[in-house]
């Protein structure tokens, strides 16, 4: 079957983790070596058939997880390679891999820059050892240090740092000598994360088991305040909640899923969105296997959005966005202007000053920032 759906933007899910740290709740295992030649195989062999069904040209590829740098150099390679052969679009291709720490030498980076990799997402999350022990990472701070070199040195232009504030323990004066290792990097994005505690994950029970104490929320507000100003004051632009990047150097693929635009999702647990359908993978690596080699859809969730659902989504997503949502390209996509579709939330939050509104643009205010997340819950 073949339709016409043009895909810009793809997501490739590598589930592999060299240990899983207390906080994640993205779907990743323990990296087992016999496994990573049937994913990788697998992952083609869905490639293949996004692009026998779909027109394809390529704009922005992330690959994430899980740590796609846990693949050894061959089968990296040979996933990258298949990456970057796919029909380019007309912008220059982003193409973004994430990494930790603690896997990225100067093979990687090699194997990355040869293939076309051009951005590089490296989760440090701190720079304290005592954090980092909290949050079970393996790496030590001066890998951090490390990797950012071995990527520059092979060639890749733009690099991210992740980091996460609120980490128990954490006081502010310590987050602060974090952000101010960070700007030693001299990278061109970073994206600072407030800690969740996620239902079933080790640390949820530690919190719950009262092995672990939350930052308290004044002291975490005090934190978030401070990354944008901070960050603000060394050049990068804050343009979404927990994201800032040099002039130009935002990440275009994160943009396209903020606005809600098409983007294809391939391997366990990867999500998609195209022509309206909103679908997900089977998160289970074995499963998402035996599914693609024996022909079936490795999906278990498709929903058809309707126009209305699209723009509540749409709205939701947009207001993550400092720019906030485009009320002519908002209406032009909709049929409506946003202020008509969420008359009553609108006011509520504008009446309490989390957001803001003209002519242009409806978006968070800076106390809105920091109450985003029930702000952007009225707009579904
Ligand atoms: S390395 Fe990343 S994906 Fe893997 S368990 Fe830790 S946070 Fe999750």
């Amino acid at each position: 079957m073949t339709t016409s759906a043009e895909i810009r933007s793809l997501y490739v899910h590598v589930p592999f983790c060299h240990t899983l740290c207390g906080y994640c709740d993205f779907y990743s295992q323990v990296i087992d070596r016999r496994s990573v030649a049937p994913l990788v195989d697998a992952l083609l062999l869905e490639l293949q058939q996004l692009a026998a069904e779909h027109e394809i040209a390529i704009e922005t590829l992330f690959v994430g997880g899980g740590t796609p740098t846990t693949l050894p150099p061959e089968e990296l390679s040979r996933l990258l390679r298949a990456l970057e052969s796919l029909p380019r679009g007309e912008d220059t291709l982003e193409f973004t891999v994430e990494a930790n720490p603690a896997t990225v030498n100067s093979e990687i980076a090699g194997v990355l820059a040869r293939h076309a990799v051009n951005r590089v997402s490296i989760g440090a999350q701190s720079f304290d050892p005592s954090e980092l022990r909290v949050l079970e990472r393996i790496h030590a701070p001066k890998q951090v240090v490390d990797t950012v070199a071995a990527c520059r040195a092979a060639g890749i232009e733009r690099i991210n740092v992740d980091l996460i504030f609120g980490v128990p323990g954490q006081s502010l004066a310590a987050w602060e000598s974090n952000l101010e290792r960070v700007l030693e990097l001299r990278t061109e994005h970073l994206s600072c994360y407030g800690l969740t505690y996620e239902r079933g994950t080790p640390l949820f029970r530690q919190l719950q088991q009262g092995l672990v104490r939350r930052v308290d929320a004044e002291v975490e507000a005090e934190m978030y305040e401070t990354t944008i100003d901070r960050l603000g004051a060394a050049g990068f632009g804050h343009y979404e909640i927990s994201n800032f990047a040099r002039p130009g150097r935002e990440c275009r693929h994160n943009l396209r899923y903020w606005h809600n635009q098409t983007y294809a999702g391939i391997g366990p647990a990867a999500a998609g969105f195209v022509r309206g359908l909103r679908y997900k993978n089977v998160p289970d690596t074995a499963e998402y296997v035996r599914a693609i080699q024996a022909g079936r859809s490795p999906r278990i969730e498709h929903e058809r959005l309707t126009l209305d659902r699209t723009a509540r989504e749409t709205a939701m997503l947009e207001l993550r966005l400092i720019e906030g949502i485009d009320r002519r390209c908002f209406a032009e996509r909709f049929g409506h202007d946003p202020m008509d579709l969420f008359r009553d939330a609108v006011a509520k939050h504008v009446e309490l000053e989390l957001l803001a509104v003209d002519e242009h643009a409806l978006r968070l205010t800076r106390a809105g920032l920091l109450l985003a997340d029930s702000v952007i819950a009225d707009f579904l």
